[in-house]
This record gives C-alpha cells, structure tokens and sequence, in this order.
C-alpha cells in the first residue's frame, strides 16, 4: 500500500462537502489513516507550499488557504499518489473531467477544493507537516 495526503481546502469546507468528499475518497479506494480538521496559518500556509513562493499568485493562494478551517487526511492504497490526482482532477476545476472531486466541488483555479501530493517523497514530508506517528493507524 502507497501513502499519500490530501486537504480539502476551505472553499469546499465552507461550501458543506467534507463529508462528500471523503465520501468520494472511499469510494476511490483509499482508506483514512488519520484525519484533522483546522486552520493554517499564515506561516503554515507559506512553509506548505514553500514550493511555489516565487509564483505570482503565491500571496492570493497562501490568503484562500489561510482564510478558513481545512481538513488534512492521511491515505493509503496501492497507487495512492497517482491515484489521488487523477480522484482530484486538474488544477483548474474549469478543465477538471467529468466526476473528478474538483470537477464537482472546485470553482477555479485556485478555489479547486482539494490538495493531493505531487509524489511519494512529497506525501512522505506533509504527511510529517499535519501528523504524528502515533496518529497515523494504517
Ligand atoms: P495542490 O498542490 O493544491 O494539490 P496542484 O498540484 O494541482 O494543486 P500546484 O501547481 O501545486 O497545483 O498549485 C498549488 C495550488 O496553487 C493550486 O491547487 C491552486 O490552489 C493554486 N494555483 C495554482 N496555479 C494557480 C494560478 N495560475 N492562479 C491561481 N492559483 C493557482
Ligand atoms: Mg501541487
């Protein structure tokens, strides 16, 4: 089993889909290892996606993350890095395919709902960022 992390981002948790989308998770295959409701801050926000601090919308996405509670869950099944993003679908929910998570919960580009980690290496370090190891029952 592979092991990967996803947020559903505050617009979907705003807009009432936590439970859809975990709902779609397991559908999906992936069984919950741990799972955590809160809010980033602002320096949270800025060390997640450290990756991306030179993009001009750096400020904007660290504001949409930052601007109400998230939910963090730790998965697992075979497959799970790839398998996640293809569940999530594109970045922009406008391209997102048919039934993908951002298809039927995201807005936009930025507003899409959901985070799914890029690699197994990736889901290895945010896994660390929200989880301790007692946590994480697999
Ligand atoms: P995530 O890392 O959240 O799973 P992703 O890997 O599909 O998303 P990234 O390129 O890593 O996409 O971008 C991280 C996040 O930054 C996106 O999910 C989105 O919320 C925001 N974002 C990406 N590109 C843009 C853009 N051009 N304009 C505004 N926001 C963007
Ligand atoms: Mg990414």
């Amino acid at each position: 089993m592979e092991e990967t992390l996803s947020i559903i981002k505050p617009d979907a948790v705003r807009a009432g889909n936590t439970g859809r989308i975990i709902a779609h998770l397991e559908d999906a295959g992936f069984e919950v290892q741990a799972i955590r409701r809160l809010r980033l801050s602002q320096a949270q926000a800025e060390a997640f996606y450290a990756v991306h601090r030179e993009r001009p919308f750096f400020a904007d996405l660290v504001a949409f993350m930052t601007s109400g509670p998230a939910v963090a869950i730790a998965l697992a099944r075979e497959n799970a890095v790839t398998h996640l993003r293809d569940t999530m679908g594109a970045t922009d929910s406008t391209q997102a395919a048919p039934g993908t998570i951002r298809n039927l919960y995201g807005s936009n580009i930025q507003n899409n709902a959901i985070h799914g980690s890029d690699s197994p290496e990736n889901a290895a370090i945010e896994r660390t960022f929200f989880f301790a190891g007692c946590d994480l029952v697999g």
